[in-house]
């Protein structure tokens, strides 16, 4: 049951905190909690369905936050369309739509980051320097001014996902992280914001990065004492077939800890992470294994 009949878009700190006080006071219901940089997909919407099926109050922020982006990455044209954003919203099941400003969020410069360490040393935190203290940080205000009980991340980044959980443990912050798995499209690739940039031909050969996971994928399960080597070199040769692809990285990793894997180790999941461009455009995908051990 939606907890108000009528999705509300709110665009400063002050009103989104009374909202959530007038519904604590009158519900018992928990609130949900789904961060997001907007122009919305099935991603997106998966993780506001997974909200609303646990959660009383389903809260949705869309904010393209300037403090994760490095010098020359895309964050003036990072894509933006609230009029479908909201219609997503609604129809999957948001109940407020928290939109604010950029000085909203940093009316003054911020003298405040949250650095989590070790965890994002390497992937994307070695190819983008600063991103996952943008990230935390954020998150971090983002908690303080929701307060949520639980919060919905995709897997999809994957990275960010171990980043925010050690951030939560490490500051006692009181909400459940929910990871949510990685909606797709129908030829596999991962569904993300980003895939727009792409042109007919880069959107065509991007394929080669869910395929890669696949193979990746089959390869571990059917050879319980696979070589890391051997299997970053299967990947990266697969992603090679695409003439326009060019590997930022392809990797694997414990997970969720992302120290160097060991096949000899009692390691229980690893992940293989990839990040390739294609042009101007750096897709990452992911696959999580559970090892038969
Ligand atoms: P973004 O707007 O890209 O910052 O993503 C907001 C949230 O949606 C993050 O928790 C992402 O991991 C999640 N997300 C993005 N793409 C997908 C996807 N294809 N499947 C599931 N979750 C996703």
């Amino acid at each position: 049951m939606k907890a108000i009949q009528t999705m509300e878009v709110i665009h400063s700190i002050a009103d989104l905190r009374s909202r959530i006080r007038e519904y604590r006071r009158k519900n018992d219901g928990s609130v949900g909690f789904v961060p997001t940089m907007g122009y919305l997909h099935e991603g997106h919407a998966s993780l506001l369905r997974k909200a609303r099926s646990q959660s009383g109050l389903v809260v949705l922020s869309i904010f393209v936050n300037p403090l994760q982006f490095g010098p020359g990455e895309d964050f003036e044209r990072y894509p933006r369309n609230t009029e479908r954003d909201l219609e997503v919203a609604e129809a999957a099941g948001a109940d407020l739509v928290f939109m604010p400003s950029v000085s909203e969020m940093y009316p003054t410069p911020t003298r405040t980051t949250v650095a989590v360490s070790g965890l994002t040393s390497r992937l994307c935190g070695a190819s983008r320097p600063g991103h996952f203290d943008g990230v935390a940080t954020v998150v971090s205000k983002l908690f303080h001014i929701v307060q949520p009980d639980q919060a919905f991340f995709g897997l999809k980044d994957a990275q960010q996902v171990a980043v925010i959980q050690q951030m939560v443990q490490d500051l006692n912050l009181p909400v459940e992280i929910v990871p949510c798995p990685t909606l797709r499209e129908q030829d596999g690739l991962a569904m993300s914001s980003r895939n727009v940039y792409l042109s007919d031909e880069e959107r065509k050969q991007a394929l080669v990065l869910s395929q890669a996971l696949d193979k990746a994928k089959e390869f571990v399960l059917s050879r319980p004492n696979f070589n890391t080597a051997e299997l970053e070199s299967l990947v990266r040769k697969h992603i090679a077939t695409a003439p326009l692809a060019v590997i930022d990285y392809a990797e694997v990793l414990a997970f969720p800890t992302l120290e160097p894997f060991e096949n000899s180790t009692h390691t229980h999941s690893i992940i293989l992470a990839l990040a390739v461009k294609f042009g101007k455009t750096r897709l990452i995908d992911n696959v999580i294994i559970q090892l038969r051990k």
